[in-house]
C-alpha cells in the first residue's frame, strides 16, 4: 500500500479522499489555488502544494504543476477525484511516464471510453445492448438523412465526443433534420473541436441508471449493484438513489453483468461507472441500454457505500496499489436504501444560475448511521465563481425506501445556510412529491413537475412573520437591559422601562419579499406570563418567549417554536428554522435596537445591492422620513429615508448602480437642529 497520495482535486471529494487515506495511515497531499488557500481540503491534509492562480484552467487542470507537486512531496501516487484530469487519458499517461501511480484505470481504457461511437462500437462486441441508431464512420448528411428517416422519428443527434450535453439535438421529424444536424456539429466543433454525430433512437420516457463496477489488475469485476439519476436538471443530476426502485431481479442482474462485461473488454482497472438507460418498450417490458461509462469515481459514490457497507475509495486505493478485489461478487450484498441530495449554491428559479458569495451560517444536520455529509467549506468560507457551486452532498440510508425517503425530508429541513440562494427548497419539494414517493420517475421528472417544484409560495406563514417581528422587540429589549448595565449597576436598572399593566404599544414595519407588514406589538400580562399581542395584516397573535444567544424560543398561541436568527447586518436578517427560511428588512427603527435606530438614520446603503430608483437631487429641502433612494437587495427592496429635515448636499449613487453595505448615498445638511 501507498505511503503518500496526492490529491488533484479540491472541495468535498478532496476532504472524502483524505479521509480515506487517514483511516489507512496515508499521508496525503493536497493541491490549492488562490482561491483555495483557505479551503478545507488543504486544513485536512497532512502536506499542501500551491499550484497557482484561481481559474482551474490555471491550476487544478495543469498537469505538469500536478505532477510537480507530486514530486517535490514524494507521493507515490494520485487520486484525480472527478472532474479535473479525472478522465484525461494524456495525464494518466504522464502519471505512467513518471512511475506515479494513477488511481484509476490505464490511459488506454479511457481513451476506449472518449468517444461515444467508438464506446458503441466496442459494447456491441461485448454484448452490451445499445440504443437503436447509427455510429459508423459516414458523415455524410444525405445519408445520415437517409438512416434517420428509416429508423423514424423521433431521434437524438449526439456528438461523438460530446459531454455535459453539448451537441446533442433531438429530431421530431424529417424536415428538422438537416437544420438541426448543421447546429449541432457547429456546437460539437466549438466545444470539442470535432464534429462527428451519431445518431440514437430518442426515447421518449427513459430513466437513467447507472451500475457501479470495480476490477482488478487481474482483470477480475464485480458490480456493486445500480442507481437511479433520473432527476437530473439541464443533464446534472439532482436527487440520486441506490438501489435503482422498481427494477425486476432479472434486469438487474443483467445490467450488473453487461456493465462488468463492459469493462472488462476494456481492460478497466479500479472504479467505474456504466451508465444505461432503461424503458418500457411496447412490449410492456423493462430493457436497458448502454449509454456511457465513466471512467472514474462518480459524485454519488455515498450511496452505493451506504447499501453495500463497502469503503470505495478504500478499494481504489487498495486495487491501484496492486490488491485484489477486496470482495467477490456473491460476497456482495444490498443492505436497505440510500438518497443523495446535491446541496447547490444556486438559484433554482432563475434558470439555475450559480449564487455565490460568503456562507455567512452553515449548519448541516446532524450525522448518524443514518446519515451523512460529505463537504468541503464550512461557515465563513466563500462560495466563488471559479468552481462547481456544491456545498455539500447529504445522504441518508435507512432500512426501506420509504423510511430513508422520509430521514432525506427531514434532514433537508435541518439544513441551514444563509449568504447564498441554494436548491434546499427544490430539493424538498422533489423529497416530498407524490411521485417520487411513488417512485415514479423518468429523465423529464423536473420539466413534467415544474408546476409544483417551481411554484412560488404565495403567502408567508404568518406566524413566521411574527416570530421575526418578536425576534426584534426580544433584541431591542435585550440591547436595553445591556445599556443600563453598563450605565449603573444598581439591580434596578435592569428592567426594561416598559412598566407592567400599563399596554405600551410598539410600531413597527418589516418587509418580506417585497412585501411590507405593519406590526403593532402591545405588551400585556397573561395569567401572570408578560406577553405581546402582536397585530398583522388582520391577524392577531398572543406570543411569549426569550433569546438565547441567536436563538429565539416562543410560545404562539400555545404554539412552542424556535429558530435561529442570522443577522446579516443591521438590517437585514434571516431567520432559520426548520422548514423556515425567511430573509426579511428592519424598516422602521422603532421596532429595533436604539443604538441601531441612531447607525439607521445616516443615509448610508443597509447592505450590499442594487440602487434601482433616486427621489432627491442636490439642493432639494427633505421632510424627515421623506423617500430618498429605493435600493434592492437579497431579492427585496428596501427604501431609505431622510432621518432628519434637511437640505441635500450631494446625491453619491445613480439607479441601477451597485453598492456595498455602509457606503453613503446621499449626504443631508441637518436643519432641524437650527429651527
Ligand atoms: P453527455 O455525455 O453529453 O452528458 P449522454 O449521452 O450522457 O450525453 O446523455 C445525457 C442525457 O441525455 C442522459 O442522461 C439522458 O437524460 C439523455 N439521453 C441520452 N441519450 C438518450 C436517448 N437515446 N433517448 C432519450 N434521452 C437520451
Amino acid at each position: 500500500m501507498f505511503n503518500k497520495i496526492l490529491i488533484a482535486n479540491r472541495g468535498e471529494i478532496a476532504c472524502r479522499i483524505i479521509r480515506t487515506a487517514k483511516k489507512l495511515g496515508i499521508l496525503s497531499v493536497a493541491v490549492y489555488s488562490d482561491a483555495d488557500k483557505n479551503a478545507m481540503h488543504v486544513e485536512a491534509a497532512d502536506e499542501a502544494v500551491y499550484i497557482g492562480p484561481s481559474p482551474a484552467s490555471e491550476s487544478y487542470l495543469v498537469a505538469e504543476k500536478i505532477l510537480a507537486a507530486a514530486k517535490i512531496t514524494g507521493a507515490q501516487a494520485i487520486h484525480p477525484g472527478y472532474g479535473f484530469l479525472s478522465e484525461n487519458a494524456d495525464f494518466c499517461k504522464l502519471c505512467e511516464q513518471d512511475n506515479i501511480a494513477f488511481i484509476g484505470p490505464p490511459a488506454k481504457s479511457i481513451a476506449a471510453m472518449g468517444s461515444k461511437s467508438a464506446a458503441k462500437t466496442i459494447m456491441e462486441t461485448a454484448n452490451v445492448p445499445l440504443v437503436p441508431g447509427y455510429h459508423g464512420d459516414n458523415q455524410d448528411p444525405e445519408e445520415l438523412k437517409r438512416i434517420a428517416d428509416n429508423m423514424g422519428y423521433p431521434i437524438l443527434l449526439k456528438a461523438a465526443a460530446g459531454g455535459g450535453g453539448r451537441g446533442m439535438r433531438p429530431v421530431y421529424d424529417e424536415k428538422q433534420f438537416l437544420q438541426s444536424l448543421t447546429e449541432a456539429k457547429r456546437e460539437s466543433l466549438s466545444s470539442f473541436g470535432d464534429d462527428h454525430m451519431l445518431m440514437e433512437k430518442y426515447l421518449a420516457k427513459p430513466r437513467h441508471v447507472e451500475v457501479q463496477v470495480f476490477c482488478d489488475k487481474k482483470g477480475q469485476g464485480v458490480y456493486l449493484f445500480d442507481r437511479d439519476c433520473s432527476v437530473q436538471r439541464r443533464h446534472q443530476k439532482v436527487i440520486e438513489e441506490a438501489p435503482a426502485p422498481n427494477l425486476s431481479d432479472v434486469l438487474r442482474k443483467n445490467m450488473g453483468e453487461a456493465a462488468v462485461r463492459a469493462a472488462q473488454v476494456i481492460d478497466y482497472v479500479g472504479a467505474g461507472t456504466v451508465e444505461f438507460l432503461v424503458e418500457k418498450n411496447a412490449d410492456g417490458k423493462e430493457h436497458f441500454y448502454f449509454m456511457e461509462m465513466n471512467t472514474r469515481l462518480q459524485v454519488e459514490h455515498p450511496i452505493t457505500e451506504m447499501i453495500t457497507g463497502q469503503d470505495l475509495v478504500e478499494w481504489q486505493l487498495r486495487i491501484a496499489a496492486g490488491e485484489d478485489l477486496p470482495l467477490q461478487q456473491d460476497q456482495l450484498q444490498v443492505r436497505g436504501h440510500a438518497f443523495e441530495s446535491r446541496i447547490y449554491a444556486e438559484d433554482p428559479k432563475q434558470n439555475f444560475c450559480p449564487s455565490t458569495g460568503k456562507l455567512i451560517h452553515l449548519q448541516a444536520p446532524f450525522e448518524d448511521i443514518n446519515t451523512r455529509v460529505d463537504t468541503g467549506v464550512r461557515q465563513g468560507d466563500m462560495v466563488s465563481g471559479f468552481y462547481d457551486p456544491m456545498i455539500a452532498k447529504l445522504v441518508t440510508w435507512d432500512k426501506d425506501r420509504t423510511s430513508a425517503l422520509k430521514r432525506m425530508y427531514k434532514a433537508l429541513g435541518d439544513y441551514q445556510v444563509v449568504g447564498v440562494t441554494t436548491n434546499i427548497d427544490l430539493l424538498k419539494r422533489i423529497a416530498s412529491s407524490t411521485a417520487f414517493r411513488d417512485a415514479d420517475v423518468d429523465n423529464n421528472f423536473i420539466e413534467t413537475h415544474s408546476d409544483i417544484l417551481f411554484k412560488d409560495i404565495e403567502n408567508q406563514s404568518n406566524a413566521d412573520i411574527a416570530l421575526a417581528a418578536f425576534y426584534l422587540i426580544l433584541r431591542r429589549q435585550q440591547r436595553r437591559q445591556m445599556m443600563s448595565q453598563l450605565e449603573t449597576h444598581s439591580p434596578w436598572q435592569l428592567v426594561d422601562n416598559w412598566r407592567l399593566n400599563q399596554p405600551q404599544v410598539h410600531r413597527g414595519s418589516l418587509t418580506i419579499d417585497k412585501v411590507s407588514y405593519d406590526i403593532e406589538a402591545e405588551q400585556v400580562s397573561q395569567n401572570g406570563v408578560e406577553c405581546y399581542l402582536l397585530r398583522f395584516s388582520d391577524t392577531e397573535f398572543t406570543i411569549s418567549g426569550h433569546l438565547d444567544g441567536s436563538t429565539i424560543w416562543a410560545d404562539i398561541d400555545g404554539y412552542r417554536i424556535s429558530a435561529s436568527v442570522v443577522e446579516q447586518s443591521d438590517f437585514l436578517f434571516t431567520l432559520i428554522g426548520r422548514n423556515t427560511h425567511l430573509d426579511f428588512i428592519l424598516d422602521s427603527p422603532d421596532m429595533g435596537d436604539d443604538q441601531q435606530d441612531e447607525a439607521g438614520k445616516g443615509c448610508a446603503a443597509p447592505m450590499n445591492g442594487r440602487i434601482l430608483e433616486v427621489f432627491v437631487a442636490p439642493d432639494q429641502r427633505v421632510n424627515k422620513g421623506d423617500n430618498l433612494i429605493i435600493m434592492e437587495a437579497m431579492k427585496m427592496e428596501h427604501t431609505i429615508t431622510a432621518p432628519y429635515t434637511g437640505v441635500v448636499e450631494s446625491v453619491l449613487c445613480n439607479a441601477d448602480e451597485l453598492v456595498d453595505g455602509g457606503s453613503e448615498l446621499v449626504v443631508i445638511r441637518n436643519t432641524e437642529d437650527n429651527s
